[in-house]
């Protein structure tokens, strides 16, 4: 299916086509200052399934995996939108929340989980990881 998406402004738009390869929680330190003290919540998409209309703005670093992580986010609003990374380039992934609801995606795993407060409420049933999980796979050509 097709999947729409806007900031809270709606100066940026998305549509990202078919299904992603896995929608996961990511309770690491930098996400929760991206969340406001939550994990963030991404889907991850094949980067040719998106797009994106608007202009984002960019706030890169390096993680300690030493890949480069970069955060879409509209310039206007705050809104996180879209995240990168250099060591998964065929990928980006698209925060939960930009996406118009109704829609059927939630997560099935949460990485990180070693930082996450003693608070963190993770729903059971989801996949663990207590730090970076393996990457997905690009899927087969044809
Ligand atoms: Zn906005
Ligand atoms: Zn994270």
């Amino acid at each position: 299916m097709a999947y729409t998406g806007r900031c809270a402004c709606e100066a940026v738009t998305l549509t990202a086509d078919g299904e992603p390869v896995a929608v996961r929680q990511c309770w690491c330190r930098r996400c929760q200052t991206a969340a406001a003290g939550s994990p963030t919540v991404n889907a991850i998409f094949p980067v040719d399934s998106i797009a994106i209309r608007g202009e984002l703005g960019w706030f890169s670093y390096r993680a300690d995996s030493g890949n480069e992580l970069s955060r879409g986010f509209c310039p206007a609003c705050g809104t996180q939108v879209i995240g990168r990374s250099s060591g998964n380039p065929h990928f980006r992934v698209i925060r939960l929340g930009v996406l118009d609801t109704p829609h059927d995606l939630a997560p099935t795993a949460a990485i990180w989980t070693e930082e996450a407060p003693a608070w963190a409420a993770i729903p059971p049933g989801l996949d663990r990881f207590p730090r970076q999980p393996p990457p997905p796979r690009p899927a087969p050509a044809g």
